[in-house]
């Protein structure tokens, strides 16, 4: 079956189709990426950007290999703009690792503004209007028509619907990051918690992100064209102090003549690092923790997109261990995983490192039952993880900087 690279509906979640995306993106993502991304031509048509992200957000594609393909066609400079994008992911996913105070903070915010959307009326009512894209204001209401449709949004479109829904409907950041985990099919709590904390001003202190309507109107080639209503002002969203960030995470050294079982979760759906060594893994069990994304309903386009990318990991990893592999789902999912791995006789479970957010919250309750019954769950890091993630301490500037060193560390070319 043959798919044009843009569509945005049908997105295919297989890691074929991830790689196929991936092929016919590179040529741009040179000198036209660098002047051409912040373009946001509408639904259907993003064709100045890859629409990677929901393979990259499931690792069902790595940073690595969209990086590597793209440096295969391009030279580091030509392509900077672009692997600088990819870094902010990384970047992302390491600034939480160390603060995982923020990631809990925000957590506990939703669950008290659930209270308050009970008890506020005004509130409520003004969050379904926004949810529902009834503003009034026409490039808002259409971009909530887009991600309901569609599960993706320009990175533009998302900045600029962040201003507005902070700044112009003064709704609080924490239930539109909530909305957008439950609608985009790349919802990262990483990404998604942190960009959205970047344009309420919280990431670099006091430095806030205002949609103007000029900027509105030129990049979306006047598809929009707000002539008023959008806020001119941003104060930035106080909180009393950031955390200082922790030592990250490494790697601990693990018994690999023991039976071992291997974990798979949609943090990282291509863990073929692991079954090649010696002490590979006799069988494999995939848990989903979709549903742990918000204690709203996630919507059923990001269910498909990941059961998908479920469905195409089990058969790649039926064929690798020659076995058949299980999905754990729903309420009993822990209590599945916990009993395959006793019916296997396993010892241990291997996975790939997850990252903060709702999947190592429900990950660290199923390692605390292995754990009373003496089986250990033994996460490891990627080396992109492990290269990156020390780097995300200050800003993304400083961490820019070590882009060239991390490539180094990883065997992919850099500038020096
Ligand atoms: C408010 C807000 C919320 C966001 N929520 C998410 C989210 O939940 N998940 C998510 O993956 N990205 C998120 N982003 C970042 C960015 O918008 C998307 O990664 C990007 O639009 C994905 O489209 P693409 O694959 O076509 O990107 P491209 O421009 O083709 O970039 C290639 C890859 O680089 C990474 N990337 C690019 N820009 C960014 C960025 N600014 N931050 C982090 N990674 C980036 C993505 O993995 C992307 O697939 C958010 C941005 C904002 C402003």
């Amino acid at each position: 079956m043959t798919t044009t690279r843009n569509e945005t509906t049908g997105w295919i979640p297989s890691r074929a189709n991830g790689l196929e995306r991936l092929q016919a993106f590179a040529p741009k993502a040179g000198a036209a990426y660098a002047k051409l991304r912040n373009y946001d031509l509408g639904p259907g048509a993003h064709d100045h950007v890859s629409t990677l992200s929901p393979w990259i957000r499931h690792r069902l594609v790595l940073e690595e290999e969209v990086v590597s393909a793209v440096l295969a066609r391009h030279s580091f400079t030509a392509a900077s703009k672009f692997v600088q994008e990819v870094f902010w992911r990384t970047y992302w996913k390491g600034w939480l690792e160390l603060r995982p105070a923020v990631w809990k903070d925000y957590r506990q915010r939703l669950r008290l503004l659930g209270t308050d959307l009970d008890r506020d009326r005004d509130l409520r009512q003004r969050w379904e209007a926004a949810e529902g894209g009834r503003t009034g204001i026409t490039c808002f209401d259409a971009w909530v028509e887009e991600l309901k449709t569609t599960g993706y949004l320009h990175n533009h479109a998302r900045m600029w619907f962040a201003s507005i829904w902070i700044f112009t409907l003064k709704l609080p950041w924490e239930l539109g990051a909530d909305f957008f985990l439950r609608n985009l099919l790349d919802g990262d709590p990483a990404s998604n918690t942190l960009s959205w904390r970047w344009v309420a001003g919280l990431q670099t202190k006091g430095k806030t992100y205002l949609a103007r309507a000029d900027n509105i109107a030129k990049f979306t080639k006047n598809r929009f064209n707000p002539t008023s209503g959008l806020s001119t002002v941003a104060d930035p969203v106080l909180e009393p102090s950031t955390p200082a960030p922790k030592a990250p995470p490494s790697n601990v050294s693990w018994d690999c003549t023991i039976p071992t079982g291997l974990l798979v979760t949609e943090e990282d759906l291509y863990p073929d690092f692991l079954l090649s060594n010696a002490a590979r893994p006799g069988a494999a069990v995939l848990i989903r923790a979709t549903e742990h994304r918000s204690a709203l309903k996630v919507s059923p386009a990001v269910f498909r997109f990941v059961d998908g990318a479920l469905a195409d990991t089990r058969s790649r990893l039926d064929s690798a261990l020659d076995s058949e592999t299980e999905i754990a789902q729903g309420s009993h999912a822990i209590d599945h995983v916990l009993d395959w791995t006793r019916q296997n006789g396993f010892r241990q479970l291997v996975t790939p490192y997850i990252p903060i957010g709702p999947t190592a919250d429900l990950v660290r309750m199923l390692s605390n039952k292995l754990g009373s019954h003496g089986i250990g769950l033994i996460p490891i890091l990627r080396c992109w993880d492990k290269a990156s993630w020390p780097y995300a301490t200050h800003g993304f500037f400083k961490f820019r900087e070590k882009i060239p060193k991390i490539l180094r560390q990883v065997s992919l070319p850099s500038a020096n």
